[in-house]
């Protein structure tokens, strides 16, 4: 790994992540149907939601836990509930 300024790569190597088996984002996908700017897809650092066939989807196992999509989601389509104890992210070295 390269010391001093990570990439965002390098960043995301000092993350793992536990899947639970239920998701803990949830989508109302009638309200993304009518939603102009579709920030979910930019600002995820993840990649966490793709537009398939017209629909978003969620690969919550990617989830990063910064809260960014809540954020810019201003039509209030995202339920997003903090992982299950044991499960999500743990960042190391950190
Ligand atoms: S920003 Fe919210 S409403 Fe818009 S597409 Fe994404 S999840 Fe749907
Ligand atoms: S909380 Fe952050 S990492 Fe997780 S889905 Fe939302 S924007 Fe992506």
């Amino acid at each position: 790994m390269k010391t001093g300024k990570l990439s965002l790569d390098d960043k995301l190597f000092l993350v793992k992540t536990k899947k639970d088996a239920a998701s803990h984002i949830k989508i109302n996908k009638k309200v993304c149907k009518h939603c102009e700017h579709k920030m979910c897809l930019v600002v995820c650092p993840a990649k966490t939601y793709e537009e398939k066939s017209g629909a978003i989807e969620a690969s919550y196992e990617n989830c990063l836990e910064c809260g960014s999509c809540r954020v810019v989601c201003t039509d209030g389509a995202i339920v997003w509930e903090n992982p299950r104890g044991g499960f999500g992210v743990t960042f190391i070295n950190g």
